[in-house]
């Protein structure tokens, strides 16, 4: 990292740590030259994010899309929209601090539920319906069987999804 001072090529990092939203790595460096200090923060790009399908595919993270398939979950659901934006910038913090450019889509998939859950949990099982993309209401059932939501949820996932509507909420597909 070139000296903001002098030109200077030579800098070396006299102190690194994350910043306060764990987003970034703010590193404090000195030159070996003139002995000026600077500071430099080190972060992931969003535009560099690639969310990685089941099959492999690669394509760029689009904050707009996750916002959109949360909201079709939460649809006339009695959620603040400042909740969502928070919930929806508290994802994508993570996964900026990730660290890694490449991020499964299951990865994606697992956080949104987790912040559903505890957000929403009717937008959670309509969320999780498509995401998990159960062929057979049996699987469905056990699904709330095992999350203990049998009593507040006995739809079936079909009338879910159209519910729904045609929208692609489902990282796995190739949309
Ligand atoms: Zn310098």
């Amino acid at each position: 990292m070139r000296c903001p001072f002098c030109g200077n090529l030579e800098t070396q990092v006299k102190d690194s740590r994350p910043s306060e939203d764990g987003a970034a790595i703010r590193r404090r460096r000195s030159c070996s030259e003139c002995g000026g200090r600077f500071t430099t923060f080190e972060r992931v790009q969003l535009r560099d994010l690639m969310v990685v399908k089941r099959s492999g595919r690669r394509t760029p993270f689009d904050r707009e899309k996750l916002e959109r398939s949360i909201s079709i979950a939460l649809r006339k659901r009695p959620v603040d929209q400042d909740r969502v934006d928070r919930m929806v910038s508290g994802i994508v913090r993570q996964l900026e601090s990730m660290g890694e450019t490449d991020i499964p889509s299951d990865t994606v998939g697992g956080l949104v539920m987790d912040a559903l859950k505890s957000l929403d949990v009717v937008a959670y099982v309509r969320y999780a319906s498509v995401y998990r993309d159960f062929r057979e209401t049996s699987d469905f059932a056990k699904f709330l069987g095992d999350e203990g939501l049998d009593n507040d949820a006995p739809e079936d996932p079909k009338d879910i999804r159209q519910g729904l509507g045609e929208q692609d909420i489902s990282p796995s597909d190739d949309a």
